[in-house]
């Protein structure tokens, strides 16, 4: 497996119980990084963890990783405090599909509609709200936030007590192919050869290099919607992802009971003012903003919408991965946006944008083109995660894909197989302002 992130941590934690129950455990589990467990994405998630998506697959999908986090909350530093959806008019349709669709299949959530009635309900946890335009709230009872680098150690624990063995600092430079062969018999690292019966790729936004390494095309064939005519376009994109802290106490964002109120997500359409000096904060369109107290950020974190990078894939620096990526053009935006977005939210964060921690933060991630994840298999023992910067939250994904390994095909992973973009079963757009709802 290639890349310590949560992804492969999962799947080899599952693999390795899977294999035991078959009496194979003599099968050797190995996770490859060029840096070590937590070095990508996955250590500088948020780590928000909600089930609110529009696309009914996702939510599905999310049911059986929100399980997961449950089953092993402590070691994974799992905080179930809820999630909340917070949207204008504009969304409100869609929201309210997807609570009754959340009904279906049983997640635990409330719904509440109309402008006086989200006011008294958003009140009624945080008495300093005050939000005008919201005219709907999906409040997710379960889902809340885990602390990156922290949940990815537990979950290293887990695989490494299965027999999984993690070696960091180990960099993939390709694969060896047997002539007249698809499958990968070997992965070539800095450190040499690997013989392997299968090979799992979960490397986040170095995906697309191992695409290139594994021939898979450059463009790709999309067809909108069933009967619609196919257009080429790019395989990967990259957003840039911007979060930032406030240096406050965590406790500073109490609910009225003085305890941790749920994620707070807000989509609005309302302007923004920076109340310290006064002036309109400029926007094009709808803002959206996520917020959280967080121990492990030490403040109150959280972002807002990313910006897509408007170059070829293939140029992108990924390297060196985060804010110190020479790609990484931190807006002097977003701390301006992000702190009087809070301000516009709860009376508490009114004229604090003096107290934002002055340094750039978030990451990119590497998006498909419908920007949801595939999930499949490839040159015949290639299992490639692209979770789209959906993943820190899908910590099932890698138990579903060792049953997958294993020969036994997820009902869960079936949307997500590549051959959608050229059957045209994409799935449906949301009107958030957010590429990944
Ligand atoms: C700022 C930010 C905030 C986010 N917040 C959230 C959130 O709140 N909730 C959520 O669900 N998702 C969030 N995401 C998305 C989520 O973090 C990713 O989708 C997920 O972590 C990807 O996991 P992964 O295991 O595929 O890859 P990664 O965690 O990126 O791991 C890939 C690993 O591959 C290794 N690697 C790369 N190239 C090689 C090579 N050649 N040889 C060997 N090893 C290699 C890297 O060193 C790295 O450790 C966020 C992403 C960003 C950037």
């Amino acid at each position: 497996m290639i890349g310590a992130g949560i992804h492969t941590l999962s799947l080899g934690w599952r693999l390795s119980q899977l294999l035991e129950e078959r009496g194979e455990s003599h099968k050797k589990i190995l996770i490859i990084d060029k840096q070590e467990v937590g070095s990508g994405a996955s250590g500088i998630a948020c780590g928000v963890v909600r089930n609110n998506y529009f696309q009914p697959a996702m939510r599905e999908l999310m049911l059986h990783s929100v399980g997961v986090w449950e089953s092993d909350a402590e070691n994974l530093t799992y905080h179930s405090v809820g999630y909340m959806q917070i949207s204008p008019e504009k969304m409100h349709a869609d929201v309210a599909q997807i609570y009754k669709e959340q009904k279906a299949i049983g997640y635990d959530s409330v719904f509440i509609e109309g402008k006086k009635d989200c006011a008294s309900y958003m009140r009624g946890i945080v008495d300093d709200w005050q939000m005008e335009d919201t005219t709907s709230v999906l409040h997710e009872k379960r889902g809340g936030f885990a602390h990156n680098k922290a949940s990815l150690k537990g979950l290293a624990r887990r695989a490494r007590a299965g027999g999984v063995e993690i070696v960091s600092g180990c960099r993939v430079t390709g694969f060896r192919r047997d002539n007249g062969s698809a499958a990968v018999k070997a992965v070539i690292t800095d450190a040499g050869e690997v013989e392997c019966e299968q090979v799992v790729v979960a490397a986040g936004p170095w995906v697309r290099d191992f695409w290139q390494m594994l021939e898979l095309p450059r463009e790709i064939t999309v067809r909108q919607g069933k009967g619609l005519q196919p257009t080429d376009v790019s395989m990967w994109c990259y957003w840039q992802l911007e979060e930032g802290v406030l240096e406050v106490e965590p406790e500073y964002l109490s609910n009225n009971a003085g305890g941790a109120p749920p994620v707070f997500h807000v989509d609005s359409e309302q302007p923004l003012f920076d109340k310290a000096s006064g002036e309109q904060v400029e926007l094009s369109g709808m803002w959206g903003i996520y917020y959280k107290p967080d121990h492990n950020f030490g403040g109150v974190q959280g972002g807002a919408a990313p910006y897509l990078l408007d170059m070829p894939a293939e140029e992108v620096a990924v390297d060196p991965y985060g804010p110190a990526s020479p790609q990484f053009v931190a807006r002097k935006e977003f701390p301006n946006i992000w702190c009087a977005a809070l301000g516009t939210c709860q009376k508490r964060f009114e004229g604090k944008r003096n107290l934002y921690r002055d340094e750039p933060s978030g990451g990119i991630g590497c998006f498909t083109p419908d920007s949801f994840p595939v999930f499949d298999r490839f040159c015949d023992n290639v299992y490639i995660i692209a979770d789209s910067n959906h993943g820190y939250k899908m910590i099932g994904i890698g138990h579903l894909v060792a049953e997958e390994l294993l020969g036994k095909t997820s009902a869960l992973l079936q949307p997500f197989r590549f051959s959608r973009f050229a059957e045209g079963e994409l799935h449906p757009q949301s009107n958030s302002p957010f590429p990944w709802s």
